[in-house]
Formats: C-alpha cells, sequence, structure tokens
C-alpha cells in the first residue's frame, strides 16, 4: 500500500514540476543553472520514487517492531511500564543531538564533494590544455588535496554515526540488563520458558533502535527531496496564461502579417537597465525588413518582444491590428516562425525535427527540403527510395534523408547545416510572420545568396524581420531599421540611408566596403 501511494504522489508531483517547469518565464532559465534543475529531475525525483518509500517502509517496520517487544515486556513485567518513558526520552535526546550535528557535518560533506566534482567535470574539459601545457601533475595534486578534504569530513560523518551507535547500544543494554536481573532474581513469577522469550526478544533492541535512527535519519534526508520537488511544483514562477480560449483570434489570423511596434520599452528582468526604450516601427504586410545595428544593440531582443519571452514594460505591440499582449502565448507563438541565433535541433529523426507534432505529409518535408537547397532537385527521387538497412542504421541515407537520425542539439551538423535546417523547417510551418537572427551568419557566401533569394521566392507574401550581419545580405531588403543603444536610430529604404550624409548605415556600409553600385536597382 505504501508503493502505491508513494509513487502515485511522486509521479503527479513530478508531472506538476515539469508542467510549471516549462512554463516558466525566461529570466528564471537564464538565473537558474542547468544543473541545479538537471537534478531536481534526475536525484530528487529518483528519491521520490524509489528511496523514500523504501526508508519510510523502514520506519514502521523498526517501529512496530519496538512497540511489539516493549508491550511483550509489559504483559510479563508490568513494572516494566514505568522504565518505558524515561527510556523514550533518552532515545530522542541522544537522537536530536546527533542529528544536529550530523546535518552540518553532512552539509561540510556533500560542499566538498561538489569541489571534487567540479574540479573532475573541469579537468575532463580542459584535458587537452593541461596535457598540451604537461600540467598534469599540477591537477593531480589539485584532485588530491580536494578529496583528502572530502575525506576529512566524509571521517566525521562515520565518526558521528559510530558513536550514536555506541550510545543507543548502550542504552537497549542497560534495559536487557534490568529485565535480565529482574528475571534471574525472581523478582515475579514468571516460569522460565517466558524468560527465555523476554531475553530473545529483549536482545534484539540494540540492533532494531539502530535501524530506527538510520530510517529517521534518511527519511529526513530524503524529505528535503520531497521539499524541494513541491517547491517546483508549487511556487515556480509562471509567464502569462499559455492559452486564452476568449482571446483567440478569428482564423486566418494574421492574414496581412502587418506588424506595430508602439513605443516599447523593455528590460530583462526587473532592476535591469531598459534594453530597448521607446522602439516604434510600423511594419506593413509582407515588408521586408533588415535589421541591423551593433553588438549589443537590441536586435535579438526585439525578436524576444514579439515573442513575449519577456513581458514589455511599456507600450504595445500589435499584429494585424491585435495587441499580442492581450493573447495566450499558444496562439502567438504558433503564428510566428523564427530562424534563431544558433539554431536548436532535437534528438531524433530529420522528419520530427521538421515537423516536431506529427501534422504535415511526407511530400511536404520532402518538396521543403528540396526548396531550401539541403537536397539537390534531380537527386530527391533517389534518397527517397533508401531506406534504413535491417539494423535499423541510418549510417547508408543520404545527409538529409527524412530517416537520417540527428544527435543531442544537433552536434552531428554543422552550424550552416543546422541554420539550413531551421530554414526548412520554417518553410515547413508557412507562418505569415518570419524572423531571421543572423540565419545566415554561418554559412558561405554562395549559399547565402541561394538562401536569400529562395527567402525572396518562398515568403514573398510574408513579413519577413531578418538581422543581419553581413550588410549584403539586406540591401534589397525593403526597409532598413538601425538600432542603437535600444533605440531605432533610421528606419527607411536602404537605397535612401546609403544617399543620406552621416547616417550610421552610411558609415557602417563604408566600413565593410559596400558601394552604391551594390544596391539593386530601384523598381519603378
Ligand atoms: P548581437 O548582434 O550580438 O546578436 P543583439 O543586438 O542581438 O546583439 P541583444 O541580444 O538584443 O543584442 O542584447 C541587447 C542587450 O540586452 C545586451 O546589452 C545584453 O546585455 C542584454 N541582454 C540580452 N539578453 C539578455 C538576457 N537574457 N538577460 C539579461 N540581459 C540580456
Ligand atoms: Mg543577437
Amino acid at each position: 500500500m505504501m508503493c502505491v501511494i508513494s509513487i502515485r504522489a511522486s509521479k503527479r508531483l513530478n508531472l506538476r514540476a515539469v508542467k510549471r517547469l516549462l512554463h516558466t518565464p525566461m529570466s528564471f532559465i537564464d538565473n537558474t543553472p542547468v544543473g541545479r534543475i538537471l537534478n531536481r529531475f534526475t536525484r530528487d525525483v529518483d528519491c521520490l520514487d524509489s528511496q523514500l518509500v523504501e526508508n519510510l517502509r523502514l520506519f514502521v517496520y523498526q517501529v512496530s517492531n519496538i512497540t511489539g517487544i516493549l508491550v511483550m515486556c509489559i504483559i510479563y513485567l508490568p513494572w516494566f511500564a514505568i522504565v518505558i518513558p524515561f527510556m523514550v526520552l533518552i532515545f530522542l535526546l541522544v537522537v536530536d543531538y546527533y542529528q544536529s550535528s550530523a546535518r552540518e557535518v553532512k552539509r561540510l560533506e556533500a560542499v566538498q564533494r561538489s569541489f571534487v566534482y567540479s574540479n573532475f567535470n573541469e579537468v575532463l574539459g580542459g584535458i587537452s590544455t593541461i596535457k598540451a601545457f604537461r600540467s598534469e601533475r599540477r591537477f593531480l595534486k589539485k584532485s588530491d588535496f580536494l578529496i583528502d578534504r572530502m575525506n576529512e569530513a566524509s571521517y566525521l560523518v562515520i565518526v558521528l554515526q559510530r558513536w550514536v551507535s555506541i550510545c543507543l547500544d548502550s542504552i537497549a543494554i542497560l534495559l536487557a540488563l534490568v529485565i535480565t536481573l529482574l528475571c534471574v532474581t525472581r523478582q515475579f513469577d514468571i516460569s522460565a520458558a517466558s524468560v527465555g522469550v523476554l531475553l530473545t526478544y529483549v536482545l534484539q533492541l540494540p540492533g532494531l533502535l539502530n535501524g530506527l535512527l538510520r530510517a529517521m535519519t534518511l527519511g529526513e534526508n530524503d524529505m528535503n527531496s520531497v521539499e524541494r520537488i513541491v517547491n517546483y511544483a508549487t511556487e515556480l514562477p509562471q509567464e502569462a496564461a499559455y492559452r486564452k480560449p476568449e482571446m483567440t483570434p478569428q482564423e486566418p489570423w494574421p492574414s496581412n502579417g502587418e506588424v506595430v511596434f508602439d513605443n516599447v520599452s523593455l528590460s530583462y528582468r526587473p532592476g535591469l537597465p531598459l534594453v530597448l526604450k521607446g522602439v516604434s516601427l510600423n511594419i506593413k504586410g509582407g515588408e521586408k525588413i533588415g535589421i541591423c545595428g551593433r553588438t549589443g544593440a537590441g536586435k535579438s531582443t526585439i525578436m524576444s518582444a514579439l515573442y513575449r519571452l519577456c513581458e514589455l514594460n511599456e507600450g504595445r505591440v500589435l499584429i494585424d491590428g491585435v495587441d499580442t499582449s492581450k493573447l495566450g502565448l499558444y496562439d502567438l507563438r504558433r503564428k510566428l516562425s523564427i530562424i534563431p541565433q544558433d539554431p536548436v535541433l532535437f534528438k531524433g529523426s530529420i522528419r520530427k525535427n521538421l515537423d516536431p507534432f506529427g501534422e504535415r505529409e511526407d511530400e511536404e518535408l520532402w518538396s521543403a527540403l528540396v526548396r531550401s537547397g539541403t537536397i539537390e532537385a534531380e537527386e530527391v527521387e533517389k534518397v527517397k527510395n533508401q531506406h534504413r538497412d535491417e539494423s535499423g542504421s541510418s549510417t547508408g541515407l543520404h545527409k538529409f534523408h527524412l530517416d537520417q537520425e540527428v544527435e543531442d542539439d544537433g552536434t552531428n551538423f554543422s552550424l550552416g547545416e543546422r541554420q539550413l535546417l531551421a530554414l526548412t523547417r520554417a518553410l515547413v510551418r508557412q507562418s505569415k510572420i518570419l524572423i531571421l537572427d543572423e540565419a545566415t551568419s554561418s554559412v558561405d557566401y554562395e549559399t547565402d545568396a541561394k538562401i536569400q533569394s529562395l527567402i525572396a521566392q518562398e515568403f514573398n507574401r510574408c513579413t519577413i524581420l531578418c538581422i543581419a550581419h553581413r550588410l549584403k545580405t539586406i540591401l534589397n531588403y525593403d526597409r532598413l531599421v538601425v538600432l542603437d543603444n535600444g533605440t531605432v536610430k533610421e528606419f527607411d529604404t536602404p537605397r535612401s540611408l546609403f544617399c543620406m550624409q552621416d547616417t550610421i548605415f552610411r558609415e557602417m556600409c563604408d566600413k565593410s566596403g559596400i558601394k552604391a553600385e551594390d544596391f539593386p536597382e530601384e523598381q519603378p
């Protein structure tokens, strides 16, 4: 019964914690080390699943065993009942004394242990550097030193355990002694057989008391894990509502793709300085907008504002006249596509990566792969006919076959290839608004040009916001925004920005050697 109850409780807590974690604001993720989050969902959950119930069970088992023995003693020797309150009191005092020091020493040990682990991690990460500088000895010494420090603390832990176990044994043996003397000196009239029974059980007390203490200590430790998970399950800060059925705009929203930034100010967290300061932009449906500016000017932050990764301090963002801050996040984010500065791929097949919710036909995915240029149009029929070999391995497949395996974080693809896949994903999604954050920063010039012409072709009805460091990529865009220090400095067509003197854009063009001829002919 305890197993069932505890597994159920653990499952529910875990699910609630995961759910809450998925809806925390970005600032929480920025502020919290990943290791800490992982620890909650690995060590703490494991503790709830498998250790806590075992320790609770042991606790109940020992308590009932001891109670049984004491009751039996009282039945045979009623006077013995007087000793019990004192015995319980002494037990509690000893345990309390022990726990308060043991807790601190354990904490010390945990701190020292984490030094050892993190040092080990660092050494593994930098092993080639260490070898190059022939500093193995230095790091061995450091590691030895840290392990010694950890052992100093571990030694104390064990010493304390020995101490308490001697104390408890003494109490129990004292009891046994009293009972034995009472029996042997025939203070009460009980038979020899009964004395045998009594002594057999009373002599088990030392072991049982120690077991009880162990179960109590471990149970208390496990409860710390419970506390941490309950904290995640109930107290994590949450983003704005994910779904708001009453606010869902009528499909097909956004049909036009008009984006308006109305005096938007934003800081990443309360207390941090404003990153966007009163940004106002009026972007018509279907316009191609290039965004440039120095590093740290706030370009990526415009995207965060659009996605509501952090809420605006002031102002509004309107898409086709709908104030995005009033929508559920699901409705908003579903309608935007982004190729972020560092594209994310998941472990799984390419098919899963392009269409995580399994909403599209394979044909659409293939055609998107061809249109994005990842697979040549002539090859595609041949590639389609490739299949995994018998063992299910994907090594024989084309690099971008839908069944090709993607490793964690897409490490088996280069950055450029990952950007291409992210572009393909955007093609599949067919959103009205597309955001490119340095989407082509890691592909060669030729591919970049190819992608740009592809974007012009495939997304010609979409509103595109493109951030680019290579100015050449955005010269043929409709209008350019130049951001500086969180404010819009310039917002006009590339040619007029270039022709005006003293614009930041002109300065940047001069620096990267862009001349008037590089601009596309203006269309009448
Ligand atoms: P880059 O060209 O290097 O991509 P950017 O224009 O995209 O630069 P942003 O990423 O928008 O720059 O950053 C603008 C400012 O916001 C920076 O000064 C940075 O310190 C701050 N900032 C960015 N992300 C965060 C964050 N998650 N938390 C706190 N501050 C941030
Ligand atoms: Mg950026």
